[in-house]
């Protein structure tokens, strides 16, 4: 945790979700008006077709809706590009952008990540960027350099606490189970905080910074509880309302 800065607690779906579970959405709602993630602010962002019928069930509620990746023009002739202006007019305020699996699955390079960043913020949405080092690179020495120059890479020139979210995900640790050593995660945690610091300055030392990648209710208290680690991006464990509410339950 980093002193005066609020949790972030957000659930990714990635693909996966259908008009049934909007329930979970539901409960997920229930459970945050009710109190039960505490200080944190949470956010839920399910595949692109389930954005309006969640912005209906939490209209006038605390959860926060956010989508998984935006186009990086605001619109035009990109079929199957969803806008970052469409985002927020279908009720999304965060939205997810340098995910691995798009760095990975769709080529996306740094640049690319760091102009979808800027159409977020065009849109008035916040961008959660994601940054992290696969098992080469870690087992090579190389993750803190690796991590260092995505952000130096995709990071907008101008951003604030309230627009700009780092979510630490080592590939390796995604969906795996496995996730790195607290001081592992301390010590990247650290670097990522002095590298925001030194391009952000005051801004960058309030700066959420969220750990991801495998963190589920069991390993979300230690996770959670280290320097510099204000909240956590959840992938599998964000489907199920309970084990989700459970993770967000560590800042109650
Ligand atoms: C993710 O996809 O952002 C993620 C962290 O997934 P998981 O929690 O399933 O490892």
């Amino acid at each position: 945790m980093t002193p005066g800065v609020r949790p972030f607690v957000a659930g990714n779906w990635k693909m996966n979700g259908s008009r049934a579970s909007l329930s979970e959405i539901a409960a997920m709602r229930r459970a945050v008006d009710a109190g039960e993630a505490g200080a944190a602010e949470v956010a839920v962002c399910p595949p692109a077709t389930l954005l309006a019928g969640a912005a209906t069930i939490l209209e006038g509620g605390a959860l926060n809706l956010g989508a998984q990746d935006c186009c990086a023009v605001d619109g035009g002739a990109y079929t199957g590009d969803i806008s970052a202006p469409m985002l927020r007019d279908a009720g999304a305020s965060y939205v997810i952008v340098g995910h691995s699996e798009r760095r990975a699955g769709h080529a996306e390079s740094d640049a690319a990540v760091r102009a979808k960043a800027e159409a977020a913020h065009r849109a008035g949405l916040s961008a959660i960027l994601c940054v992290g080092e696969t098992r080469a690179e870690r087992e090579g020495g190389r993750a803190i350099g690796v991590v260092s120059g995505q952000l130096r890479g995709s990071l907008p020139a101008k951003a604030t606490p309230a627009d700009l979210i780092v979510a630490y995900e080592p590939v390796w640790a995604i969906g795996t189970g496995l996730t790195p050593t607290p001081a592992d995660v301390a010590q990247m945690h650290g670097a990522i905080r002095a590298l925001l610091s030194e391009i952000y300055g005051e801004a960058g030392a309030h700066m959420r910074i969220l750990y991801g990648g495998s963190v589920k209710p069991a390993n979300a208290r230690e996770l959670l509880g280290l320097a510099n680690v204000d909240g956590a991006l959840v992938g599998g464990a964000s489907l199920k309302a309970a084990d989700f509410m459970a993770i967000a339950a560590t800042y109650a």
